[in-house]
Formats: C-alpha cells, structure tokens, sequence
C-alpha cells in the first residue's frame, strides 16, 4: 500500500480471519467497473462495519482453488513472510479491496459487492492479475478475504466531510456516504474515467457529491479530483477529510489540508496504488 496514516486511525474488526467466499453474481456496471457479488461459503463470518470497510483479498490466479486453504487464517508480519515463501506458481494474489455494499439478506443468504476498476485489458494481458480476474472470473469460481476493518473515523461531534477519491475509491467513499447520519453536511469529489461511471449514491441530503470525469485519459488519475477540490475553501466549521486514489492525490490533499490548519488527526489518507506514469 502507498503512503497513508491508516494505521493511526484504523478501526479493526472484532474477529478477522480467513473466509472463502464465492462469486456469485458478476455485473458490469459501467465502462470503468465490474461489480463482484460474493456470497456461500464462509459468508456468515463476514460482519459489516459500514464506512470504508476494505479487506485483503486473495485470488487464486495460477494454483487453483487448493492454493486457497494453504493461505494463513490471519494475516501479521509471520503470517505475511509465510504466504511470501509459497511458490509464486501457485501463491495467490494478494491485492486490497473495499466492501461497496453488503445485504444480509439476499436469495441464497448474505451478499457482499466488491466494484473492480477495469484498467487495461484482461484480452490483451494490459490489466493487472485483480482487474482482470474481475473481468473473466466465473459465477462459483472460489477467492478468500480477510476484513481490515475501517479507517474513516471523524472525531465525535464533527458533522462535517470533504471526501476526495479517484475511482478506486469510489466504492468506499459510496458506502462511507451509506453510512453517515442523515445530518452531515460536506461535498465529495469522485474522479471517474467515464461519464457513465457515476453512480446513483444514497447518502445525507446535505452531502454534495461532484463526479469529476476525466477527459484526457491520458493524464494520472487523481489529479482532476485534487486541482478540483483544492479550489473549494474549506469549511469555517471543523470536517474530517479523507483522500483517497492514487498516491499523489492522497499525498496532496493531506498536505493541503495540513497547511490550511487542519489538525492531523482529523485527516485520513491513503494511496490505494502508485501509477507508474508519473
Ligand atoms: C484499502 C484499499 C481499498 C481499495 N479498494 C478498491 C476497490 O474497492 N476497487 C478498486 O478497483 N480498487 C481498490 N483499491 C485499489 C486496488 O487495490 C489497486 O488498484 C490494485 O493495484 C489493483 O490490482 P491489479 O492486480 O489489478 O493491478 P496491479 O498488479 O496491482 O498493477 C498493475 C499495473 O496497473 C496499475 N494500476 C493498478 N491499479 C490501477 C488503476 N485503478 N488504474 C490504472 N492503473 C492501475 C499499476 O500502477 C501497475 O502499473 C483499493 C486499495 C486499497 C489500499
């Protein structure tokens, strides 16, 4: 993972372990995404804490599905090194995913959707092993999670928000706008590749949500967002920001908010991936 202060501010779950889950539904919900529904398996492990909800998530790209019951139940520094030294042949991959909404009560039990950023091409081998495992994977084929827990945690009394995402947090930031009380007040900057990319939200009234499309595909994602969001002074009251994308965005907008006198505490950052375009 990127820079970030994560780790200052995670909210861990009450039980993380291994689960086995499987794809039951996949959905492309617009140019930019593929939305994965899992379910069966370990599900009922699974417990939903809103916000920003994101886990490790494993797929068994090159060992099969047997690769699977070898990972570690828990993932610590051990456990890490232990998964590091499995043969790269059949290692699963390891990537980080956040929860865009969970139903407990679908047709066959509980559901989570996960939203995949399709970039590249799975047909032209362009796409990294998780995009394009979104792109080709098959309803039963089996992954396994690990929660995380949530990093979005605004001092109590703080009613105010500025989210700032590109598209790879945009499945966060539209469960952290599920989640909120109906009374919060803020706008949120999601940068998306496509015009069809933006979403229907539900989140509090007083909430403003711009979607920022990216024309030029060519430029850093992120950066459209940020310019964007920088632009709009921020707010007399006291608010929780939280950036998130690619590095540069979340680096710039910590550093923006720093030197408007926003106490670091009151501040979450994360970069979801580095470009290598920059
Ligand atoms: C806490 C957390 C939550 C996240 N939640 C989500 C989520 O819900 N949905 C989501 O889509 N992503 C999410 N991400 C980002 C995701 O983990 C990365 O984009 C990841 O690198 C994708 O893996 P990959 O195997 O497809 O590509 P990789 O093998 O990791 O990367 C291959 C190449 O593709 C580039 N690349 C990676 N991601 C992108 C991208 N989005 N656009 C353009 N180029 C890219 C890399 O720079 C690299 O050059 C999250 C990350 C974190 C840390």
């Amino acid at each position: 993972m990127a820079r970030t202060n994560m780790q200052s501010t995670r909210v861990k779950p009450e039980r993380s372990e291994l689960l086995v889950l499987h794809v039951l539904r996949r959905e492309r919900i617009s140019t930019g995404f593929v939305r994965i529904t899992l379910g069966g398996g370990d599900i009922a492990g699974f417990a939903p804490l809103g916000f920003d909800q994101w886990f490790r998530l494993f797929l068994p790209v090159g060992g099969g599905e047997g690769a699977l019951s070898r990972l570690p139940a828990k993932l610590d520094t051990f456990a890490y090194a232990r998964y590091l030294t499995m043969s790269k042949a059949v290692r699963p991959v390891l990537r980080n995913y956040s929860v865009r909404a969970y139903r407990p009560d679908g047709a066959d039990g509980p559901e989570l959707d996960v939203d995949f950023v399709l970039h590249g091409s799975a047909v032209d081998g362009t796409s990294g092993p998780a995009a394009s495992w979104a792109e080709t994977c098959a309803i039963g084929d089996a992954v396994a999670i690990i929660d995380e827990g949530i990093s979005f945690a605004p001092a109590a009394g703080v009613r105010h928000v500025r989210l700032v995402a590109d598209e790879t947090g945009v499945p966060a930031a539209a469960n952290i706008l599920a989640s909120l009380d109906p009374d919060v007040r803020g706008t949120a900057f999601l940068e998306i590749p496509h015009s069809d990319d933006a979403q229907q939200l539900t989140g509090p009234a007083g909430v403003d949500v711009q979607w920022v499309v990216r024309d030029d595909h060519h430029a850093v994602p992120g950066v459209l967002a940020g310019t964007r969001a920088r632009l709009l002074p921020p707010p007399v009251e006291r608010f929780y920001g939280w950036a998130v994308g690619e590095s540069a965005l979340a680096i710039a907008m910590r550093r923006h908010w720093v030197a408007a006198g926003v106490a670091k505490g009151d501040i979450l950052f994360c970069g979801y991936w580095k470009s290598a375009r920059r």
